[in-house]
C-alpha cells in the first residue's frame, strides 16, 4: 500500500429516508478541523437513492466535495449494498482519512467496510487530532475509552490507509451552515448485482420514539440510583417542569427499571451538551462523566461529600435530595412565577 496515494478527509454522510442524520453534519465539523492540519479538504460521500438533493445541505455545513452514490438498491440501508457502495468509493478516491458516526448504520457499516478496505478501524472516538505518532507527522491519534473506561487509549493506524474512526453522535460540533455553499458534486456508481447475499426488506416498522430528545435539551434533570424508586422520579420531573427542562438518567437507573435507556446518559448512553445539568444521587463514574461533562453548568446533588461527581461539578450542594430537590423546586417556583 503506497501511503503517499492517500489524500483528503472523508466523511460518511448518514441518511435515513432521505434525510441527513445530525452526526453527519457533526462529521463533517470535525473533518474541517482535521483538514485544517493536513492542508486537506473534507469530502461528504452520500449513498442512498434519489439522496443528489441533499448535497447542497452538505455543503452548507461545510463540505468542499460530495461524492453521490445513487442507486435504488440502496434505498433502505442494507449491510451489503452499503459496504460495498463505501468500499468502493474508497477503493477509487483513496481517503487518508474516513469518519463514519458510530450509530446503529455506523456500527454496522464501518467495521465491515474496513475489512474490505484492508484498514484499521478505531471505534467509538471521543477525541480526534493530527498529531506524530513514533516519529512520523500527520497521523490520526484516535481516543477512546479502553477496558470498560478504566482507561483512555490513544491508537494511531501507521501502516494502512484510511485511518478509520467510527465517532459518537453529539461529541463533535457542527459548524453554522453557510446559507448558499456549493460543494463540487461528483457522481459515482459501482454498479450493484443484487445477489442472495442481499437481505430482502420485507417491512419496515418504526419505532415509537419519544417525540423529545434529551441531547436537544438545554436543561437535564438528571437523576441516579441515589433517587431510590421509579417514583421518586416524579420529584425530578417537577423541577424539570418548572424550569422547562427535560429528565434523564444514569445506567444504574435504566439497569433498574426506572427509566428507559433513550434517557440514559454516560458511555453507553447519549452524550449531552445542555446548558444546565443537574447531577442528582449520581456518584460521578468516568462513563456517566464521559456523557456530561461538556455540559455548561453542572450541579451536584449529593449526601457524600466525597463522591467524584464533586470534581467535574460547578456547583455542589451536600445533603439529602429528597429534601433539597423539593424545596428547590417550590424556591424556582416562587421565583419564575
Ligand atoms: P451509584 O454509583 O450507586 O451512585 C449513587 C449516588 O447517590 C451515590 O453517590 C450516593 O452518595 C448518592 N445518594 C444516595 N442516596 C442519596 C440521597 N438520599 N441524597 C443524595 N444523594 C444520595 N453509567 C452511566 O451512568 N452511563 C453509562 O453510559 C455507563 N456506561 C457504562 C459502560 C461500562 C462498560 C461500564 C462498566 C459501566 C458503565 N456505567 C455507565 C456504569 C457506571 O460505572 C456506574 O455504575 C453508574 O454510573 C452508577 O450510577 P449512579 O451514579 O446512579 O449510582
Amino acid at each position: 500500500m503506497n501511503l503517499e496515494e492517500y489524500k483528503g478527509v472523508f466523511v460518511f454522510a448518514q441518511q435515513v429516508d432521505n434525510e441527513l442524520t445530525p452526526i453527519a453534519f457533526e462529521l463533517i465539523g470535525k473533518g474541517k478541523d482535521l483538514a485544517k492540519d493536513l492542508n486537506t479538504d473534507v469530502t461528504a460521500v452520500l449513498i442512498g437513492s434519489d439522496v443528489k438533493s441533499l448535497a447542497d445541505e452538505l455543503a452548507e455545513y461545510g463540505a468542499d466535495k460530495v461524492i453521490v452514490v445513487d442507486d435504488p438498491e440502496l434505498k433502505d440501508y442494507r449491510t451489503e449494498p452499503y459496504a460495498h457502495a463505501l468500499a468502493s468509493v474508497i477503493k477509487e478516491y483513496k481517503p487518508e482519512i474516513m469518519l463514519v458516526g458510530a450509530t446503529a448504520i455506523g456500527r454496522d457499516l464501518g467495521p465491515r467496510v474496513s475489512a474490505r478496505v484492508k484498514t484499521g478501524l478505531t471505534a467509538d472516538c471521543t477525541v480526534l487530532e493530527i498529531g506524530e505518532f513514533k516519529g512520523v507527522a500527520n497521523q490520526l491519534l484516535m481516543t477512546r475509552p479502553a477496558f470498560g473506561g478504566n482507561t483512555i487509549a490513544t491508537i494511531a493506524c501507521p501502516n494502512t490507509r484510511p485511518q478509520m474512526a467510527t465517532v459518537r453522535p453529539g461529541v463533535m460540533q457542527k459548524l453554522e451552515p453557510v446559507k448558499g455553499a456549493k460543494a463540487e458534486v461528483i457522481e459515482y456508481n459501482p454498479g450493484f448485482t443484487p445477489d442472495n447475499k442481499y437481505v430482502e426488506i420485507l417491512k419496515v416498522v418504526k419505532e415509537a420514539k419519544s417525540a423529545e430528545n434529551i441531547m436537544d435539551a438545554k436543561i437535564l434533570v438528571s437523576g441516579g440510583r441515589g433517587v431510590g424508586s421509579a417514583e421518586n422520579f416524579k420529584m425530578l420531573q417537577d423541577l424539570a417542569d418548572v424550569l422547562g427542562g427535560m429528565v434523564s438518567c444514569s445506567r444504574a437507573v435504566v439497569e433498574n427499571g426506572w427509566k428507559p435507556v433513550d434517557v440514559q446518559v454516560g458511555q453507553t448512553g447519549k452524550t449531552v451538551r445542555p446548558n444546565l445539568y443537574f447531577a442528582i444521587g449520581i456518584s460521578g463514574a468516568i462513563q456517566h462523566v464521559a456523557g456530561m461533562e461538556e455540559s455548561d453548568i453542572i450541579i451536584a446533588i449529593n449526601k457524600d461529600e466525597d463522591a467524584p461527581i464533586f470534581d467535574v461539578a460547578d456547583y455542589g450542594i451536600v445533603g439529602d435530595l429528597n429534601k433539597i430537590v423539593p424545596a428547590l423546586t417550590e424556591a424556582l417556583k416562587a421565583e419564575l412565577n
